[in-house]
């Protein structure tokens, strides 16, 4: 079994099924499956064989999906490219990867035009200089059946991860653990050959690529993409298109609940919201279902280096269990909290998550060390901590790297966002450790909100909420926090604006 063979398969058994709508423009299976082997056969003239890899530097597009399946069918891995990075990092990923092919969207070429590259560049729209053009290629290849003989061990994809907790590090996901988890959302969200799968997060995510797009297709659905979020264009194609499924940081729904047209929009197709990639708090959950009016509300967690695979909350567990990521998922993970010693904590003790499973990747590419700090007996190590409870639910604490140990006491920056965002006013905040001379670190709170709020009105909200040492000594209001484009805030960038603070903070 593979991935390529997914879509020859449902071209045969549902050829006139629509599998890609981008774009205003609908493409069938038949119609995917023919453009992905055409480009195959271009890729196999360009000697692209079993183990080389392919970038994509591509929006959500139609195209980014045929490219998906042609590298494959010639047994070469998938590189995505996130669209909204710029030359050097997309000039670090096709060196550090190997690439010997780029595929550029020409919404993309002024970034692209500027990078040093040796094999096969090709953009969509016309020729240019030395950049051949897809839609000539396609046009031109022949369309002789090209089988994929990749087997399950086999690999597929290479993701590089957003970098949020340093350099980009190169995921390397198999046949096996992309199918692993794609059949896990395909029977958790009941997704059937007439869902529509709305996709606005980047393709080159693992949960928008492995949860979503793949699902689509393994059971013959409808994959709906857009190649950009906003909240007007996320309302607008739920009703257009009438859609199913939504995958969405939480970051995209706040935005969105808070948009005008959510009161009066018909929002009746939706089945199944998932959200995950971020912690919402339970006020953010509550307020999410109201303004969606919903009670579908789906929490993912998990991470690239598993699949993405982990835990999952169901809508109806969010009434007993608020604020929990869910018990683990049905078949293809374990997981375990554990202590330093890597030995199991007991129910409502603070570990790291541990994950084991189908799901989880091969290795970091070209980079044992990594490998092997984050590999311990075969368990991924999340860098997240959480507790469970007596019914085996998960709840997350927060992220190793981001707790602020203060006077020696440890402080979950999440706990004291949770509270922060209880203010009226406030839509997103961040709390970070300051480095401190005295106290080791400080508490600082960053926070974006509707009306103009003075540090002493913050303080005084705080105040009877929250343990004095947990209280922040800092506090930066802003007008937008900022994220990456799976929708983290990026802490590290905060970190950096503020690297000390004075002994009277
Ligand atoms: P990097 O590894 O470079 O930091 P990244 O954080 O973007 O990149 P991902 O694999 O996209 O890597 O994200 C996984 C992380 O996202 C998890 O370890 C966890 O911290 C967080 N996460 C995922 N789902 C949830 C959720 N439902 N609730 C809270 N946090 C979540």
């Amino acid at each position: 079994m593979n991935i390529s063979n997914l879509l020859s398969r449902h071209a045969r058994k549902y050829p006139h099924n629509i599998a890609v709508i981008s774009m205003g423009h609908e493409t069938t299976y038949q119609a995917l499956d023919e453009e992905a082997n055409r480009l195959a056969n271009v890729l196999r003239e360009a000697h692209i064989t079993k183990g080389d890899k392919v970038a994509i530097y591509m929006p959500n597009v139609r195209e980014f999906t045929a490219l998906y399946f042609a590298i494959q069918r010639v047994g070469a891995i998938v590189v995505p490219v996130n669209a909204k990075l710029g030359t050097s990092e997309l000039e670090y990923v096709l060196s550090h990867s190997d690439a010997k092919a780029l595929f550029v969207h020409e919404l993309l070429m002024e970034q692209a035009k500027k990078v040093q590259f040796k094999g096969l560049k090709v953009k969509t729209g016309k020729e240019m200089a030395d950049w051949k053009s897809y839609g000539e290629l396609v046009e031109r290849a022949n369309n002789d059946e090209v089988r994929c003989d990749l087997v399950e061990d086999d690999d597929s994809t290479l993701l590089y991860t957003s970098g949020t907790t340093g350099n980009p590090k190169g995921v390397l996901l198999t046949n096996r653990n992309v199918l692993t988890v794609s059949h896990m959302m395909a029977i958790e969200m009941e997704v059937k050959p007439e869902s529509r799968l709305l996709i606005m997060m980047p393709l080159t995510h693992s949960a928008p690529l492995n949860l979503f797009f793949v699902t689509a297709v393994l059971v013959g659905a409808t994959a709906v993409l857009t190649p950009t979020f906003t909240p007007d264009l996320f309302i607008d194609t739920v009703e257009t298109y009438r859609t199913t499924h939504f995958f969405g940081a939480p970051v995209a729904y706040l935005l969105t609940a808070s948009n005008e047209k959510i009161q009066t929009a018909d929002l009746s197709s939706m089945k199944y919201w998932v959200y995950g990639g971020a912690p919402l708090s339970k006020q953010e959950v509550t307020y999410i279902q109201n303004r969606f009016q919903t009670d579908r509300l789906v929490c993912v967690y998990g991470l690239t280096e598993a699949g993405p695979s982990g835990t999952i909350l169901h809508a109806e567990e969010h009434v007993e269990k608020p604020g929990s990521i869910g018990r683990r998922a049905p078949f293809g993970t374990e997981i375990r909290i554990v202590n330093k010693d890597n030995e199991d904590v007991a129910p409502g003790e603070v570990g790291e998550i541990l994950l084991y499973g189908e799901g989880n990747m091969k290795e970091y590419y070209k980079n044992p060390e990594e490998t092997s700090k984050v590999f311990i007996d075969g368990w991924v190590r999340s860098g997240d901590l959480a507790r469970m409870d007596e019914d085996g639910y998960f709840y997350i604490v927060d992220r190793k790297k981001d707790v602020i140990i203060s006077g020696g006491v440890n402080i979950y920056p999440k706990e004291i966002e949770d509270v922060v965002v209880q203010h009226p006013d406030i839509f997103e905040t961040a709390v970070i450790g300051v480095p401190h001379p005295v106290w080791g670190e400080t508490v600082k709170v960053i926070y974006a909100s509707k009306a103009d709020l003075p540090e002493q009105e913050l303080r005084s909200f705080l105040q009877d909420k929250l343990a004095a040492f947990k209280i922040p000594k800092i506090y930066k209001q802003v007008e937008a926090l900022p994220r990456n484009a799976s929708g983290k805030i990026l802490k590290q960038q905060l970190r950096e604006e503020q690297p000390n603070a004075s002994v009277g903070e």
